[in-house]
């Protein structure tokens, strides 16, 4: 009896991101049953773990980095995974979020906490559990190396799911045209 093959094991996170990636990762729809007969998902919003295994094989992620947390988590992710990709927009060049650079990060926290309508006596949170906001947005391969960068805002649940699947074949990953767009 030959054993059952190894599951590869992929972890997601959102970063700067609005989660739409990730929907559009669950739009492979009934293909996710045939991907979950070759990988098991670690670290991710769709399962309860915590922390990325140090064996993780594939990390993938949404989002640009807006804050401290968000550099500590995609330095966590390339510490503990094989492959990293990097998945929309946001990911790759910041994206809209990073619209937010063309201001002072304290005119933006001023306007949203103290001078916009409906605000009174507000205050900027100043509590130490709460990541402090970089002063402008990054994308993500500014801090660490990035394998591979999936466009678009979001890619499509195609795009996605060819790079997976080359990858679980041993392919280098390739999107043609009909897979590449950036909005
Ligand atoms: S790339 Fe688009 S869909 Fe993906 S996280 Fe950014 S805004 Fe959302």
């Amino acid at each position: 009896m030959t054993a059952p093959k190894k599951k590869l094991k992929v972890a997601t996170t959102s970063l700067a991101g609005c989660f739409g990636c990730h929907m559009s990762f669950l739009d492979i729809d009934e293909r996710l049953f045939t991907l979950l007969e070759h990988i098991e998902f670690d670290r991710s919003p769709l399962t309860d773990i915590k922390e990325v295994s140090p064996d993780c094989d594939i990390g993938i992620i949404e989002g640009g980095l807006c804050n401290a947390e968000n550099v500590h988590v995609l330095r966590d992710f390339r510490k503990n995974c094989k492959i990293l990709i990097a998945l929309g927009a946001c990911a790759i060049n910041g994206g809209l979020p990073a619209q937010r650079n063309h201001l002072p990060l304290t005119t933006i926290l001023e306007e949203v906490y103290h001078t916009s309508p409906g605000v009174s006596n507000g205050m900027i949170p100043n509590d130490p559990e709460l990541p402090l906001p970089l002063d402008q947005v990054h994308p993500i391969h500014e801090v660490v190396k990035i394998d591979y960068f999936i466009p678009g805002c979001p890619p499509s649940a195609e795009a996605i799911w060819k790079v997976l699947t080359d990858l679980l074949a041993g392919r280098e990953p390739e999107l043609g045209h009909g897979l590449m767009h950036y909005d």
